[in-house]
């Protein structure tokens, strides 16, 4: 086979490093994009010390068109990943919105003048379950996000209107581009430095002894590398098996309660400090009046929100990593690079 180059953009990221680190085993030749390749570029060559010219890094920023035309050069494919996921909630939501969707139009723009033939989004399960009401407990690949509905958070709104404005442009832009979604709930699984995701700072406050008390929500839950798996598949399955796809990545839903179980089951010489008492309700509440991160759970006590994922599976061909495990490697890695003591 001849070498084929795509492009990961945020080759940063959790998501975006497991996936390079993945391609580049499969044989692929990597383009990536980090905002400063002052701050990134090392760590990221420390990381694949033998990739020489098959890991080329470009800075590209999603608000700025410059960058943009060298990183997609000499690809065929191109895996958008790179999006912003804070952990705190920002008060204008455009913070979020304006580059998440000028930056997946940009991505875009810039894979089709390249000549690039298949583009696969990282949009979100924030795109498919939420704003539907307590009374809707499982979405699948046809379920959207409904923003008309009140307080939809900044973060999901911003992955429903990016991955709505991806679909729409390729419909009148590019309809011979081949174009899917990687849909993935909250993802865990081994992290490579302490640079961490918003999705694995959830295990790493529940070990650390900042969350005293275990308040009454859950979330679906799926492994970093089953998340690149799929995007990888996605890269190189025949057309007619991922154009228009969404793949929803999720392997079971579970209540906090459960993660500090599992915590305390898989690893109980690190989980001295995670809680084993339950936070009642109204305590939520009255911390939301005080504290941010409390405003953003708020709205989630007691909702299952479930995700099938299997469609995913069963398109792709694998089995996902059980959640229990993900957390347990979660934990062990977080401990590794000494971010849990002891
Ligand atoms: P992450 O580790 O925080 O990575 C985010 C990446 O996006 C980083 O490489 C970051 O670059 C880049 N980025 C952010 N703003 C940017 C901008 N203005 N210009 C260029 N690059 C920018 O998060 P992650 O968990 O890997 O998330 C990656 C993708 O997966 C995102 O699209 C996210 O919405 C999606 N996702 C994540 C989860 C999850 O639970 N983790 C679940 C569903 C979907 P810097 O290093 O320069 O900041």
């Amino acid at each position: 086979m001849t070498e084929q180059r795509v492009l990961v953009t945020g080759g940063t990221g959790y998501i975006g490093g497991e996936l390079i680190d993945q391609l580049l085993k499969k044989g692929w030749a990597v383009n990536t994009t980090v905002r400063s390749k002052a701050k990134s570029e090392s760590r990221l060559r420390n990381r694949w010390p033998d990739a020489g010219d098959r890991l080329q890094i470009f800075e590209a920023d999603l608000m700025s068109d410059s960058g943009w035309a060298e990183a997609n050069q000499g690809c065929t494919h191109v895996a958008h990943v790179a999006s912003p996921f804070p952990m705190a909630v920002p008060s204008n939501a455009d913070e979020l919105i304006v580059p998440a969707r000028e930056g997946t139009l940009r991505a875009l723009r810039f894979a089709k003048d390249a000549g690039v033939t298949r583009f696969v989004q990282t949009s979100s399960a924030a795109a498919i379950a939420y704003g539907h009401g307590g009374a809707k407990t499982l979405f699948d690949q046809n379920d959207w996000t409904n923003l008309d509905a009140p307080n939809v958070a900044p973060y999901i709104q911003s992955k429903t209107v990016a991955e709505r404005a991806a679909r729409d442009w390729v419909l009148e832009n590019a309809p011979e581009m081949e174009f899917c979604s990687v849909n993935p709930v909250a993802v865990l699984g081994p992290v490579e430095n302490d640079d961490l995701s918003t999705s694995v700072e959830m295990i790493k406050m529940l070990m650390d002894g900042s969350v005293p008390l275990i308040p009454n929500m859950g979330i679906g839950v799926v492994d970093v590398r089953d998340v690149a798996k799929t995007h990888l598949l996605a890269l190189e399955a025949p057309a007619e098996t991922v154009n228009g796809e969404r793949f929803p990545a999720s392997q079971s839903f579970l209540w906090m309660a459960d993660m500090a179980a599992t915590l305390r089951q898989r690893v109980p010489e690190h989980a001295k400090k995670v809680p084993t008492g339950n936070m009642p309700d109204f305590l939520v509440k009255i911390l939301a009046l005080f504290m941010a991160e409390m405003k953003q759970v708020k709205g989630e006590l007691g909702n299952l929100r479930d995700v099938d994922g299997s469609h995913t599976t069963k398109t792709l061909g694998f089995d996902y990593i059980p959640a229990e495990q993900s957390i347990e490697d979660t934990a062990r890695s977080l401990v590794a690079h000494g971010i849990i003591k002891g």
